[in-house]
C-alpha cells in the first residue's frame, strides 16, 4: 500500500472522519449522562471483537494505543505475522464516518483495517484506505489555507449532519452527540 503522510494533529480521528464529509462540520458535545452507557457498550463490543479473533488464532498485540490522531482500540497480529488494526464501534450499524475514521488510523506497518461491532469486522479495502488519506489531506488543506470558505462550504451527510452543531447551517439537527 502506499504510504500516504498522516493528517494534521490538530484535528482527531474522530472528528477528521465528519470534517472530511463536511469541512463545515462542528462535532456536538457528548451528552454527559450516555457516557456510562456508551462506555458499556464499547467494552462489550470490544470483548466480541478480541473474542471473534483468538477463535481465528490473531494474537491481540495492542490495547487502546495512543497515536498522533487519537486512539487505536485494538490490534491484532495474524498467524503469519501480518498486522490488523481493529476500530470498535458501540453501535449495531457501521456507517460512512466509521470506516473513515478506521481508514485514519492507518500507518505503515500495518496490513489490514477492519471496522468492529459486537457482530462483525468490516475489512477496508486498501484503496478506499488511500482514498481516504488524500481526502483527508484535501480537506487540511482546505481548513488551514481557506479557513472561512471551509467554515460555509456545507455538504450534507447524514454521518455528519447527525452530530453536527453548527448552528450557520440549516441542515444542522443535533443538540447532542447521537448515535444512530
Ligand atoms: S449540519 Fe451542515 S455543517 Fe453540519 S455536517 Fe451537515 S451540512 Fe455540514
Amino acid at each position: 500500500m502506499t504510504s500516504i503522510s498522516s493528517p494534521s494533529k490538530k484535528y482527531p480521528a474522530s472528528v477528521m472522519c465528519r470534517k472530511i464529509l463536511c469541512s463545515a462540520f462542528e462535532a456536538a458535545p457528548f451528552p454527559e449522562k450516555k457516557r456510562q452507557l456508551f462506555a458499556e457498550k464499547h467494552a462489550y463490543a470490544t470483548i466480541r471483537t478480541i473474542k471473534r479473533h483468538l477463535e481465528e488464532s490473531y494474537q491481540l498485540i495492542g490495547l487502546e494505543t495512543r497515536t498522533e490522531t487519537g486512539r487505536r482500540d485494538l490490534i491484532f497480529a495474524g498467524q503469519d505475522g501480518h498486522k490488523r488494526i481493529s476500530e470498535v464501534k458501540s453501535g449495531h450499524q457501521i456507517t460512512e464516518a466509521d470506516k473513515i475514521q478506521a481508514a485514519l488510523y492507518w500507518e505503515p506497518g500495518y496490513d489490514e483495517v477492519v471496522v468492529s461491532t459486537r457482530f462483525e469486522d468490516l475489512l477496508l479495502p486498501p484503496t478506499f484506505i488511500c482514498k481516504v488519506r488524500v481526502a483527508a489531506r484535501l480537506a487540511m488543506e482546505l481548513l488551514i489555507t481557506q479557513p472561512e470558505v471551509a467554515a460555509t462550504k456545507f455538504t450534507p451527510h447524514p454521518a455528519a449532519c447527525s452530530y453536527c452543531a453548527n448552528k450557520k447551517c440549516a441542515f444542522s439537527v443535533a443538540e447532542t452527540y447521537v448515535r444512530r
